[in-house]
């Protein structure tokens, strides 16, 4: 009688007891890794699997050093082409690894170039290095030292992990068949933007897959965005000045009253939007800055509007230029009015490439699991990334850095904005496995 209740409880001491959970825990991490890939055969060789492992230890041996470097860098911010201190920081650690051939592309950016001991494919891996002018609001010890200037959207995370995978991936050259090259850009913040001066520079030359990582704090830690095809906007610039007759504000027949005008072109400018543009196409005009006057009986001479564009499609970015024009000189026209309009084109939009992407999903799921991966949409942000996609096949992805218990949920360029550090790890772990994924696999799943 007493041993009956044991008979029935024997399949599930089997599959949950206490004492088989702990030899589960005991194995060393790369058995469950083998376990894993058997189940799913084909995805990843016995060579990457025991890889996969050695970067498991050496990612967790990095993580104080590359902390401390995102703290440092993050404590002393620069601006957009100004990033001198930061080149110099990120060339000397650089320099302090061994094995790297390091260049200057350009003034405040900075190349390392590792030659694995076979030949083989290159495969480019980026980080931008700039802030942006904003006064941080954080108090953290580690706070920006710089007035007026602050990493608000994350760069220097991108930075330190790329600093982490660089000395990972030199440390295990003899693994590497082929070149991986380092690209640590500038000036992603501000357009013309630092990309497209390193595809000029040459950086890009012989490369066969490119790949960029941005934080994200709308994602939770742990998790891995990916997206195939358009993943970012082309975001161009414009400025508006729309030019009547001044005069006293009680003499509204003596004058061409700028100010009236100025708001009907920006009611009518929503039409580029919402009357000439394919609602499948994603568009989105804002006008985000108005001046004009000085006082309450002056009606002013000029006055002076700004915003964005942002188009996901070549066509739809072609088209919008020309529509606005005429719907501004149509207005102005039609008051009397006259006008400047001046169109400034931005970044192309980020279009990912499908045999990249695909090697950087399956990276994520074998490294993280298939719980890890989020599919995103596309995103009305522009990215300079799109300079070096248009020299290779590339795919741009984010990592989770955001972590509502902690309170890390404050937008990008937010004074109040940071990561959740654990990112770091994962972005690491992103950068040098996938580099594995691209040198090797590349070429199965590559283009
Ligand atoms: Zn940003
Ligand atoms: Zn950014």
């Amino acid at each position: 009688m007493l041993r009956l209740p044991a008979l029935f409880e024997l399949p599930i001491l089997l599959n949950q007891s206490p004492a088989s959970m702990a030899a589960w825990e005991n194995l060393p991490s790369d058995f469950f890794r083998i376990v894993y890939s058997r189940r799913r055969k084909g995805v990843l060789r016995r060579r990457q699997i025991i890889e996969t492992a050695t970067i498991d230890g050496r990612v967790e041996d990095g993580r104080d050093e590359v902390v401390r470097w995102r703290r440092h860098l993050h404590r002393n911010p620069e601006l957009s082409f100004q990033e001198e201190e930061t080149s110099r920081f990120v060339y000397e650690t650089l320099e302090s690894f061994g094995g790297l051939q390091l260049s200057r592309p350009t003034p405040t950016s900075v190349m390392a170039r590792l030659f694995g001991e076979e030949p083989g494919r290159t495969v480019a891996l980026r980080a931008d290095m700039d802030a942006l002018p904003i006064e941080e609001e954080n108090d953290f010890e580690f706070a920006s030292r710089n007035p007026g200037v602050m990493h608000a959207c994350g760069h220097d995370g991108h930075t330190a992990m790329l600093l982490g995978a660089a000395k990972i991936l030199a440390g295990m050259r003899e693994e590497i068949k082929g070149e991986v090259r380092f690209l640590f850009q500038h000036a992603e913040e501000q357009p013309p933007g630092g990309a497209g001066e390193m595809v000029e520079a040459g950086v890009m030359e012989g490369v066969d897959a490119v790949i960029g990582i941005h934080l994200s704090s709308y994602l939770p830690v742990g998790k891995i965005g990916i997206g195939y095809g358009p993943r970012g906007a082309a975001a161009d610039t414009f400025e508006i000045v729309v030019k009547g007759k001044g005069g006293h504000a009680s003499r509204p027949q003596k004058v061409v009253d700028t100010v009236a005008v100025a708001a009907q072109v920006v009611t009518n400018l929503q039409h580029a939007v919402s009357r000439n543009t394919d609602p499948l196409d994603s568009t989105v005009l804002s006008v985000t800055r108005i001046a004009g006057g000085t006082t309450h009986n002056v009606i002013p001479e000029t006055v002076e509007m700004e915003g964005t564009v942002r188009t996901l499609q070549e066509e739809a970015r072609e088209k919008v230029a020309g529509t606005m024009e005429r719907i501004i000189g149509g207005v102005t026209a039609a008051h009397g009015a006259s006008y400047e309009f001046e169109y400034r084109r931005g970044y192309r939009p980020v279009v990912n490439d499908e045999g990249v992407t695909r090697v950087v999903e399956g990276t994520a799921r074998e490294v993280f699991g298939e719980a890890a991966v989020e599919y995103l949409p596309p995103a009305m942000g522009g990215e300079d990334f799109s300079a070096f996609q248009r020299e290779a096949p590339g795919s741009f992805f984010s990592v989770g850095a955001g972590n509502e218990e902690k309170g890390i949920t404050y937008p990008h360029h937010h004074p109040r904005f940071t990561i959740d550090e654990g990112a770091l790890l994962t972005g690491m772990k992103m950068f040098v496995c996938a580099t594995f994924g691209l040198l090797d696999g590349g070429k199965e799943a590559g283009p």
